[in-house]
């Protein structure tokens, strides 16, 4: 039912972190330019379902708000235009590079598609946001896009290579969000350990991190997205090692735990490489958590090949594994190989979700009984620094730090006191 014209413009996202970046700047541009009655869309290409959820939000849009103006862009937008120029429903397309572009939300009208060629990007336009609506902690843009070509990933299709934003702007966006009270900060990008390679000197994402904790003191906690764990330099390590500011918590891409499945994905590490990376990071920090994002059956890959991926995640005891069937993208080289059935995929998916959660339980009875500090997200959940999440019995301000008691685990989540806490 309508609920009448919009009085600042609506946005959907979906995806990644970059992607949730990205849409507080369009919010920016749509506000500035007057255009409230809007419904802007973010979409995700990374898999079908992440472009079917993307289709029915637009569908829903328009039955919620007949008269707003319905504009769709993001990975999905840019890879594949066509699937949204059939929808009467969309009144306008616009690709990654011109959705952070405020003439693209001028109110005259502009051309319906406005997708460009994303390969032709070579920088990262600046942007400085006030806060993340809604949310308690900040992603701060560290990198873009990506120069390698894993055979299952469309990403670099969507997002063009990899271009990275200077300390200097990573600096001052950071400084402005600790102003407006943000404690916490999360690195995003599509590459972040590419961090650097086309910046002048060549700084890379440990001596970035290095300089921009030692810049901007009020930052109270720093977390990295995704890792490829053969491409950590040495400053990171030394930051692992010493630096109580970034979060014990590193995620891993690790997408498969078995060498010809990488090979054939064409990733750049192979299975030993993350028992190792595992075991430095815990004698470095040994209260350190991993987190990993996998891939259950990637075309050609065997039971045999699928239970390496399950003892990996058991073995190098992953907290958070992100597990994601496998999904094909048309137009990439993995999806022209020969397909695991989509009930295979599943049940591998299940499979490796069940020694995830297991992992996690694990992880969280290990805290109880312990006073820890934790960031509210909102009044009645937070995060440990070891990313656990923790639900409160009593009311919290979103966005502060405070200790807590771990009172209990249901196997899912903390359970916290605060009044024990302050009592010790
Ligand atoms: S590293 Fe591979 S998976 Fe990640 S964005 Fe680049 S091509 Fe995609």
């Amino acid at each position: 039912m309508s609920s009448g014209p919009l009085k600042q413009p609506e946005i959907v996202t979906f995806g990644c972190r970059l992607n949730t970046y990205e849409s507080e700047v369009m919010r920016g541009h749509a506000t500035a330019a007057g255009l409230n009655n809007a419904v802007i869309i973010n979409t995700c290409a990374v898999t079908n379902e992440a472009e079917r959820q993307a289709r029915q939000a637009i569908r829903k849009a328009r039955r919620d708000h007949p008269d707003a103006k319905i504009i769709v862009t993001g990975c999905a937008a840019q890879t594949n235009p066509d699937q949204f120029q059939e929808m009467t429903e969309v009144d306008q397309i616009l690709g990654n590079l011109e959705k952070l572009e405020p003439e693209s939300f001028g109110l005259e009208a502009a051309e319906r598609v406005q997708v460009n060629d994303i390969m032709s990007a070579t920088e990262t336009a600046s942007h400085l946001l006030e806060g993340f609506e809604g949310r308690a902690r900040a992603f701060l843009q560290i990198q873009n896009g990506c120069n390698h070509r894993c055979t299952f990933c469309i990403i670099p299709y969507g997002r063009g290579n990899s271009r990275s934003v200077p300390l200097g702007a990573i600096v001052e966006q950071a400084r402005s969000l600790t102003e407006n009270g943000y404690q916490e900060f999360v690195l995003t990008g599509v590459d972040i350990t590419a961090y650097g390679e086309d910046l002048p000197g060549t700084p890379t994402l440990g001596q970035m991190c290095r300089r921009l904790l030692a810049a901007v003191p009020d930052i109270k906690r720093l977390r990295l997205s995704s890792l490829d764990p053969v491409e950590i330099d040495e400053d990171l390590w030394r930051l692992i090692e010493k630096e109580k500011r970034l979060m014990p918590h590193l995620h891993i891409s690790l997408q498969a735990g078995d060498d010809m499945v990488l090979k054939r994905m064409k990733r750049r590490h192979l299975r030993q490489d993350v028992y190792d990376f595992v075991e430095k990071a815990r004698s470095l920090r040994p209260d350190v958590v991993f987190g990993a994002d996998i891939i259950a059956g990637f075309p050609t890959e065997t039971d045999e090949m699928a239970e390496n991926s399950r003892l990996l995640l058991e073995e190098c005891d992953i907290t958070y594994a992100h597990v994601f069937p496998y999904s094909e993208r048309p137009g990439t080289p993995a999806a022209k190989m020969p397909q695991v059935p989509g009930n295979i995929r599943k049940e591998r998916a299940a499979t490796l979700r069940a020694v995830g959660e297991e992992n996690l339980a694990r992880h969280l009875n290990s805290l109880v009984g312990q006073k820890l500090p934790v960031l509210a997200e909102n009044e009645t959940t937070g995060r440990t620094e070891t990313y656990a999440p923790v639900k409160f019995d009593f009311t919290a301000e979103p966005g502060t730090i405070f200790d807590v008691m771990i009172t209990g685990s249901d196997g899912q989540k903390l359970h916290a006191n605060l009044e024990v806490a302050k009592a010790l």
